[in-house]
């Protein structure tokens, strides 16, 4: 009896992992159909300076309006594009919109200031040295930075020298989900990063949890000493705004300011959140 219970199991997981599978090619060959159809979008989050309030630039995160299941996250299809190498025409696609955007930004006159940040994962920077779709070609406009995590460094050392090229190019790096990894002061020695940004689970606790207190006070510290930029990830209420202001952080993100919004409505918060003092040019981040 046991054994007939088994063989049907066996069956039914068979069928399942069938029916996974096949879930699985499908999804792939619709990401890959994606890109050229014009099914993705950025969608932009507010970067804001702490201390006046206003935007000084966005984050680019992608999305994808599928035909059938709706705006899809990124995690329901980035990590399938990195096992399947779709990340390296995603992740041009991403680059090339993004930096479009922002020179279309910055031909409006009171948007000249605006930086816009771009995410790279490691897998991605592999297969785009790979497959030759090459970084250091492409044009950055002012203004456009790139984010990695520790893992990017971590995992694609072999394409890491193209992030340090683009660093002497001029094209700011930061450091994502700062905090999070293992090597976080050894990515600080070791690459050339001009903002950390920390990780929306050390904001989260804020403004009690003494010791996630103690965590964004130090980082605070180093980054003054290493004349480094800091980025509050996740900042959801006035308090936790308050607590990290006080510590002496200038810049944040965060539902409190705004959700990601599409590229109108972007720049609708941009304008209605302007530099105090007029600015003609990015300010690096
Ligand atoms: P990330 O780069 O750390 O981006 C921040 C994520 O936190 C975004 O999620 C954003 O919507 C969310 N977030 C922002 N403020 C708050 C807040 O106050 N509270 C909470 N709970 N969440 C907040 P999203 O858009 O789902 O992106 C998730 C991750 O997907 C990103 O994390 C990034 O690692 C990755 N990703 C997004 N776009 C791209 C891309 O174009 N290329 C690559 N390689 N990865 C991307
Ligand atoms: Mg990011
Ligand atoms: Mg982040
Ligand atoms: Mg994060």
């Amino acid at each position: 009896r046991a054994k007939h219970a088994g063989k049907n199991s066996a069956q039914l997981f068979d069928r399942d992992m069938h029916a996974a599978v096949l879930k699985r090619l499908n999804t792939e060959r619709e990401l890959r159909e994606a890109i050229g159809r014009g099914e993705l979008v950025l969608h932009y989050q507010p970067v804001v300076c702490l201390t006046d309030g206003s935007c000084c630039g966005f984050e680019a995160l992608v999305r994808w309006q599928h035909p059938v299941r709706g705006l899809l996250a990124p995690s329901e299809f980035i990590g399938l594009a990195e096992e399947t190498g779709l990340i390296a025409p995603l992740g041009m696609w991403v680059l090339r919109e993004g930096a479009r955007q922002l020179r279309a930004w910055h031909q409006h006159g009171q948007l000249a200031h605006l930086s816009l940040a771009v995410n790279i994962s490691g897998q991605q920077l592999r297969e785009t040295a790979r497959t030759d779709q090459r970084l250091i070609d492409f044009d950055f406009p002012p203004g456009l930075e790139l984010e990695v995590t520790e893992s990017t460094l971590i995992d694609a050392p072999e394409a890491v020298e193209n992030l340090h090229a683009l660093s002497r190019l001029g094209v700011p790096l930061s450091l994502d989900d700062f905090g999070t990894g293992f090597a976080s002061l050894a990515a600080v020695q070791r690459h050339p990063i001009s903002t950390l940004k920390l990780d929306r689970s050390f904001i989260a606790p804020l403004p009690s949890g003494t010791r996630q207190r103690a965590i964004v006070a130090s980082v605070l510290t180093l980054a003054l000493h290493l004349n480094l930029r800091v980025i509050a990830e996740g900042l959801e209420t006035p308090e936790q705004v308050q607590a990290v202001t006080e510590m002496g952080c200038r810049y944040g993100q965060g539902f409190l300011f705004s959700r990601p919004v599409t590229a109108d409505e972007a720049a609708k918060y941009a304008l209605t959140h302007p530099p105090v003092t007029p600015r003609t040019i990015p300010l690096a981040l």
